[in-house]
């Protein structure tokens, strides 16, 4: 039970830095912070994409919008475009945003529903702001209206910023490659990073953020890893930067392939693309080749490997270490959460924190949130292969055959049942969330909530119209999105943007 003064971050890519800026922030005076990291090893440099929740943890950091977009060069993120998914020549968006207007008795998919059934109602997507938006490239943010929405960023830019900020509240950087973990002879415990330089690094809790390495929680500490690779088989990815070759779109685009997908994400300055793939079904020249044949721009860099395996670490909090980032597990970044389980995993450390030592049920409990939250996103981004149509490649014909999680089986039972869905106790995804990628999956609901039966025809005919209306009449007065970033928050100020 020794008292905790000293942390050791090892690892500065997003993880590392955004530890150091929490930390320092929220616990500045009450400990000591130190982070390794090894200019020489770099970062996995790709993460670009986020979810809404980024705002409020910004917001605990005290970061200015403004200020962070223009040093990360970012855009507005308001959803992702799913193409081919559902089948080939598919398309919907999972916006952000609400859909429609939901009861006490039931969501509004079930008013949808019946409408659709009666022959009118056009797209779910008609009856969302955020996605609406989306779809004709317009963005704006005001304290008058309401918009949910996340950002595309450079992760090597956003590491910068969030370093700049920690140093400056008293976060000491050393440059280094750890060669070696010290522990305690009995206990185990890390006491401390030995340095190709032979410095040593003491602390009294270790926050692993060494990527995918794992350098503590696995090499030194062995916690074991549970593999996910039967349900989600991509394992390998390419990226490549280009050129912007239009105005930023304010969404991402996952366009699914043979045996994968590719992602694109716009940014200020540049275009991040990537192809995901399974190399038991494609091997990387061919997804080389047909990245390099789909992108838009001129590339700016090589496409670059990064091979990975989706699971999780049995335990990411073991001893006097906590593993965040990739050292604690990877899903893929179809969803966009990774950035999102640092950040959550960052407020449970802040609200746990062991000052007066390390206790065996704060850690089991921390372990426990850690693995719900991950296996309830694991489900959602399975639920994007599983329910698809597509018969065309081996990959496709896999992932439509395979078992799933019960815990997905059964959403899915109850949504083709009933069209019934449920966010349980601190799920991130929402109700509106699973509705638009089942229904844009393909899952069709075989009976609904009857409320819908309450209105009459022409009454549900006028109360969808207006809805509409009136979302259509909002977008009207939107700006378009790079109209925005150009009034607001362009990142033509070199000094900020290094
Ligand atoms: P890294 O960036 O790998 O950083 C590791 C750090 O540890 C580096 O500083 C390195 O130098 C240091 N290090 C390692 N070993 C040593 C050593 N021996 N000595 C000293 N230092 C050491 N997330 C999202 O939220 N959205 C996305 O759109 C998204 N897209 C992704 C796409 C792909 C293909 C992949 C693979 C991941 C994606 N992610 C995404 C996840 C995201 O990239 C990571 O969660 C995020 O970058 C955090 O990485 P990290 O800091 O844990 O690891």
């Amino acid at each position: 039970m020794q008292q905790i003064k000293k942390v050791v971050i090892a690892g500065g890519g997003t993880a590392g830095w955004l530890a150091a800026a929490a930390l320092s922030k929220q616990l500045g005076p009450l400990v000591e912070i130190s982070l390794v990291e090894s200019d020489a090893i770099g970062t996995v440099g790709v993460g670009e994409a986020t979810i809404p929740t980024i705002l409020s943890f910004h917001q605990l950091l005290g970061i200015s919008e403004a200020e962070f977009i223009r040093a990360t060069q970012a855009t507005f993120k308001l959803g992702i475009a799913f193409e081919n998914w559902g089948d080939l020549g598919d398309r919907y968006i999972h916006s952000f945003g609400q859909v429609g207007k939901a009861t006490w008795m039931g969501e509004f998919h079930h008013f949808w529903l019946r409408a659709k059934e009666l022959g009118f109602g056009g797209g779910l997507g008609d009856y969302c702001y955020e996605l609406q938006a989306a779809e004709q490239g317009k963005f704006a943010t005001s304290e008058k209206s309401s918009i949910n929405y996340a950002y595309h960023l450079d992760a090597t830019r956003y590491a910068g910023f969030l370093r700049r900020q920690s140093e400056a509240r008293g976060v000491k950087r050393v440059e280094g490659k750890i060669t070696t973990v010290q522990q305690h002879p009995e206990s185990g415990f890390i006491t401390a990073l030995t340095l190709d330089s032979g410095r040593q690094v003491e602390g009294d809790l270790f926050i692993d953020c060494t990527g995918f390495s794992g350098m503590l929680i696995e090499q030194t500490l062995g916690v074991g890893y549970e593999d996910w690779t039967h349900w989600l088989p991509t394992n390998s990815a390419l990226a490549v930067q280009t050129e912007s070759s239009a105005p930023a779109k304010p969404y991402t685009r996952a366009i699914a392939h043979e045996a994968g997908w590719r992602w694109q994400i716009p940014l200020q300055h540049r275009v991040g693309n990537g192809m995901v793939f399974c190399d038991h079904y494609q091997n990387a020249e061919q997804a080389r080749s047909e990245l390099l044949k789909s992108i838009d721009g001129r590339p700016l860099t090589e496409p670059r490997l990064i091979r990975y395996k989706t699971g999780r670490r049995h335990r990411v909090w073991e001893k006097n270490c906590i593993a965040l980032g990739l050292s604690s597990g990877f899903l893929e970044p179809l969803e966009s959460t990774s950035i999102h389980l640092i950040m959550i995993g960052l407020t449970r450390l802040m609200q746990m924190f062991p000052f007066s030592g390390i206790s065996v049920p704060v850690l089991h409990r921390f372990n426990e949130q850690a693995r719900e939250e991950m296996e309830k996103i694991r489900d959602f981004i399975i639920l994007h292969y599983k329910a698809t149509q597509r018969e065309d490649t081996p990959f496709w014909k896999f992932c439509r055959e395979m078992e799933v999680p019960d815990s997905l089986a059964q959403r899915i039972a109850l949504f083709e049942e009933s069209a019934l869905v449920h966010r349980n106790a601190d799920e991130l995804f929402r109700v509106d969330s699973w509705v638009q990628v089942m229904l844009g999956q393909r899952i069709e609901p075989r009976a609904y909530h009857h409320m819908g039966r309450l209105m009459g025809k022409e009454q549900l005919r006028q109360a969808l119209s207006s809805l509409k209306n009136s979302i259509s009449t909002a977008i009207e007065k939107l700006p378009r999105h790079q109209d925005f970033i150009d009034r607001y928050c362009k990142a033509d100020a070199p000094e900020v943007c290094r």
